[in-house]
């Protein structure tokens, strides 16, 4: 796909949906040699479990994911039951966003296709929201992301870690991913807007507004070594409940 300079034909019959799986991060914060996206989960490396279910979806047509050029380890796992679905680009880059943007742009995919950006360290994704959003959004003019709304109150802290004060959480959502925008639109803003930690923020500073689709605070992230045990509670709890029944 060449971004920039095109006119985007809003909800052409022929758009298609594929994914973009980013895992070209190491995850500094979960303190291990391996990165983050290869630490073994309820029987297999951590990404396997968004691939698996961004490749199960009927409505996706590919599901590409992004590697730092370097990467030795992802070719070592078998990936071979997702067959032709799953796309491998070997073009990561220094942030979250420039790799999305060198993905976007190798995947070589129409500008008026939808694009479901979705990370690695997000294992517990449920074929359920996949859907939901993609039904909430294919006929959005803009697109959107799947975020839920704060329920904790939050406090601001000062550099002592004492709380200079309370925000207001009102309409305050935690955003998630997949963050799903048309090819062309998300590429022109990624590349206008760099310094961004998620694909709707390079959207807004084009002045639009991307649409919040709810979901829930089972679609987290796995940052923190203790994240993985729930991860895996999740991930294997309805086997072990459907196997002692
Ligand atoms: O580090 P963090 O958890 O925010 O990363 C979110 C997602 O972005 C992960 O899937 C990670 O592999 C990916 N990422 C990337 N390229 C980078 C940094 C992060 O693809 N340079």
């Amino acid at each position: 796909m060449k971004p920039g300079g095109r006119v985007f034909h809003y909800n052409s019959p022929m758009s298609e949906f594929h994914a973009l799986v980013p895992a070209a991060g190491f995850g500094a914060r979960m303190g291990n040699e391996l990165p983050k996206q290869y630490l073994p989960l309820a029987g297999q490396p951590m990404i396997f479990h968004a691939l698996n279910t961004l490749c199960a979806s009927p409505e996706i047509s590919t599901v590409f994911v992004v590697l730092t050029p370097g990467d030795t380890i992802f070719h070592t796992y078998d990936w071979s039951r997702f067959g032709d679905k799953l796309q491998t680009l070997y073009c990561g880059g220094k942030t979250r966003a420039a790799s999305v943007l060198n993905g976007l742009i190798a995947s070589e995919l129409e500008p008026d296709d939808w694009i479901l950006v979705h990370d690695a360290a997000r294992p517990c994704l449920t074929q359920a929201h996949l859907a939901k959003m993609i039904a909430e959004l294919r006929g959005d003019e803009v697109g959107g992301i799947l975020a839920v709304p704060v329920a904790d109150t939050l406090k601001r802290a000062d550099a002592d870690g004492r709380i200079l004060r309370t925000e207001e959480r009102e309409q305050l959502w935690q955003a998630q991913t997949p963050q799903m925008f048309r090819a062309g639109l998300l590429a022109q803003a990624l590349q206008q807007c760099s310094h961004v930690t998620d694909e709707a923020s390079a959207v807004e500073a084009m002045g639009l507004q991307p649409r919040l689709v709810a979901g829930d605070s089972s679609n987290f992230k796995v940052t923190y070594p203790q994240d993985l045990l729930l991860a895996e509670l999740l991930l294997t709890g309805g086997e072990k409940l459907l196997r002692s029944a």
